[in-house]
């Protein structure tokens, strides 16, 4: 039986905003509660409170599984039976096929030592270029737009506590009072001083406290941000010398926003021209001013561009790398920032560098102890490479880690089908999630109290959650799992040590120089209770919680406007499919579900899918509340039990993407990417509604 080793403070296993919280002995378990930190102020949502639940739950996986065949049920298997099979087959596969043959796919859930740890697990011990993660679907628009505007992305280039002093805020696609509801501490102060300004497409609970909120059609945000943009000018409120002392290319963005005229953006976006300038007056009027961005207005096919329309709207207004302003990306998955900065994305060493990086390549393949020529170079992003899986030209196996695609990526029927198509899928995680489900071999890992491993949070501020209880018998780390495979593949075990601590070290020394530089935090530093933004460069450095104040990253230390122009949904409506779905989530769930689904009190407040409609547009597809009803796109079609608010947009329909099976919001959304950032649409596609038949 496990036991609990101490009362620790650590963090919630959840979202970005890593709510402090004590972990305290409890039986076989612990029990959570409230710890002050400066993020959540003694705080936890629902998801927080009940935290402890999966440690114990009977859904949890306590014995790995394997299928003797493909079509055999899964049966417990012993760790040597499923490493062996596992390393014998990935062999093969590099014999037969070359190392791309094999790819990986982690997750933005997961800590920093372990996504470290993955990247140098693929690109060194497998030799493929096959590897992303599912942050791919969450915030690589932002940091794209980010980079190309700044240098460098990180998050909230400043501390969440800076908003409290703020006078205005707009907050572009988020709705933290359902997703970190905590966070809502921080935005009382201007709602209450009236300065919050939200741009959703509906009408959410973050929306009922602003003084305006403007609700675009969907897909609708850029041409929305150039008609800030031009009421922005035309009223007199472009910072000049901001803009001449801290910045590039106002003149090439000005050029398409000229064209945008807040009247003519009321006719794309339904916002009425008023309250465009209404918005642009309460932002570039505020003596302290914030522009946030979240999923809502980067999860499209255009989502770096809609990102680098908002930016160019703060930099006009001189708001970035000033005290008390700015711009800032919130973060959704826990580690979403530090999951990107340690090299289990496709193009990225640790460090936040990027793969192509002659200097980045050297220094980080001498810390790993092989020839730097011997490092792939970037693969296929999230999407692509499942797309490609079982193909001639793709990986013939893929290793899961901390991530649930069957649920979480567009197109979900189609990527089940990819998976399907493998010689080997083989998937690591806390519970038989709907992926895990369909594995070749499942591998039982520890969860956020059974092991140390830090986190960084939305605001760029490494964490350390504590270790407070042993995992059960048979429940192994994924550093320990990704030490077993390695050493069965050939490698010295010592290149792929086990103790969080220890991947830790070689971390800080394979981040040092780079963007994201942490050679200056240790477990020793974060034992003592510091929680340090990066970079970090020293031992000694005490960490940098605002970035931005003298320079931007770029050479020239100036940020750059980059011109952007608005254009049509990657899928317009018609009269087949003639609604526009968008996806999101709500407060009781957490991302695909696979963990909070088995939270008897989250499921009693949300445990199945609803579709959210105007009552009118309901009536007309032959629906009223709590029927059910069969959404459909051109990729599939799902059930939802019918949700009428009268505040939603007539051909506007929403559905929360945490659910499983027929209720997959993601069998309808669409898989085309955004050029730069290779984000999906996961915002806007066409679809339908009709009531199903049997529930
Ligand atoms: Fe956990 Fe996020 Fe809820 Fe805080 S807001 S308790 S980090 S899920």
């Amino acid at each position: 039986m496990s036991q609990a080793t101490a009362e620790v403070g650590t963090h919630c296993p959840y979202c970005a905003l890593q709510c402090a919280m004590t972990a305290t002995p409890a039986g076989a378990s612990v029990a959570v509660t409230p710890r002050e930190f400066p993020t959540n102020r003694g705080g936890l949502c629902q998801k927080g409170w009940t935290s402890a639940v999966p440690l114990t739950s009977p859904g949890r996986l306590r014995t790995p599984l394997a299928r003797p065949r493909r079509d055999a049920p899964l049966q417990p298997v012993s760790w040597s039976t499923a490493l062996d099979r596992i390393a014998a087959e990935l062999r093969r596969l590099r014999v037969d096929h070359g190392p791309d043959a094999v790819g990986v796919f982690g997750g933005g859930g997961i800590t920093n030592e372990k996504a470290y740890l993955l990247g140098k697990f693929a690109r060194v011990a497998l030799g493929t270029s096959q590897i992303d993660y599912n942050g791919r679907f969450c915030m690589s628009s932002a940091a794209a737009a980010g980079n190309r505007a700044f240098g460098l992305d990180r998050g909230l280039p400043f501390p969440v506590t800076d908003l409290d002093e703020a006078d205005a805020v707009l907050l572009v696609g988020a709705n933290p009072a359902e997703t970190m509801p905590p966070f809502m501490g921080h935005l009382r102060p201007v709602a209450e001083r009236g300065g919050l300004i939200v741009i959703d497409p509906r009408r959410t609970p973050t929306a009922e406290q602003a003084a305006l909120h403007l609700q675009p059609t969907p897909g609708t945000d850029l041409a929305l941000a150039l008609g800030l943009l031009h009421a922005a000018v035309s009223e007199g409120l472009v910072d000049q010398e901001y803009v001449a002392a801290r910045t590039t290319g106002l003149a090439e963005a000005w050029r398409v926003a000229a064209g945008w005229w807040p009247e003519r953006v009321e006719r794309v976006t339904g916002v009425a021209a008023a309250d465009q300038h209404r918005a642009a007056r309460l932002l570039g009027g505020a003596e302290r001013a914030y522009v946030l961005t979240a999923r809502g207005t980067e999860q499209h096919a255009n989502g770096s561009a809609m990102v680098s329309a908002w930016i160019n709207l703060a930099l006009a207004l001189g708001l970035p790398g000033m005290p008390g302003s700015g711009y800032g990306c919130l973060t959704g998955q826990g580690n979403g920032q530090g999951g990107r900065e340690h090299g289990q994305k496709a193009d990225q060493l640790p460090g936040y560098r990027r793969l192509d990086d002659p200097v980045a390549r050297a220094q980080v393949a001498e810390v790993w102890g092989v020839d730097p020529a011997e490092l792939p170079g970037p693969g296929r992003s999230a999407y692509e490479l499942l797309d490609a899986l079982g193909r001639p030209d793709g990986p013939r196996a893929l290793l899961v880690f901390g991530s649930n695609p069957v649920v979480s990526a567009p197109r979900a029927a189609h990527v089940q089908q990819r998976l399907a198509a493998l010689d080997l899928l083989v998937v690591a995680d806390v519970v038989l999630s709907d992926t895990a489900s369909v594995a070749d071999v499942v591998l039982p890992v520890t969860q956020w109290a059974e092991e140390d491993g830090t986190m960084t949070n939305l605001e760029g501020r490494v964490l350390l959650r504590r270790k407070a209880l042993d995992p059960p018998p048979e429940v192994r780390g994924d550093l320990d799992i990704l030490h077993g495979l390695a050493v069965r593949l050939g490698q010295p075990a010592h290149r792929f040590p086990v103790e969080p601590a220890e991947v830790f070290e070689e971390l800080r020394a394979a981040s040092a120089g780079g963007p994201a530089d942490y050679s200056g935090i240790s477990y020793a530093r974060l034992r003592a209770g510091e929680a340090l933004y990066w970079p970090v460069p020293a031992p000694e450095h005490p960490g940098t919680p605002r970035m931005f104040l003298d320079a931007f990253a770029h050479p020239d230390g100036r940020a750059r406007f980059v011109p952007v122009d608005h254009r049509g949904a990657a899928e317009p409506t018609d009269a087949e499919f003639p609604l526009v779905l968008t996806t999101g989530r709500v407060l009781a769930q957490y991302q695909s579900g696979a963990q909070t689904r088995l939270i008897p009190e989250l499921n009693a407040a949300a445990g199945e899918a609803h579709v959210e409609v105007h009552p009118d547009t309901a009536t007309r597809a032959g629906l009223s509340d709590g029927m059910l009803a069969r959404v459909r796109s051109r990729r599939g079609e799902m059930l939802a039990r019918v949700r009428c608010i009268a505040s939603m947009q007539l051909d506007v329909v929403f559905l929360p993407f945490h659910f499983a099976e027929t209720q997959r919001a993601n069998l309808l959304t669409n898989p085309v990417l955004d050029p730069v950032s290779r984000m999906p649409d996961f915002k806007v596609c066409a679809a339908r509604l009709d009531a199903a038949s049997a529930p």
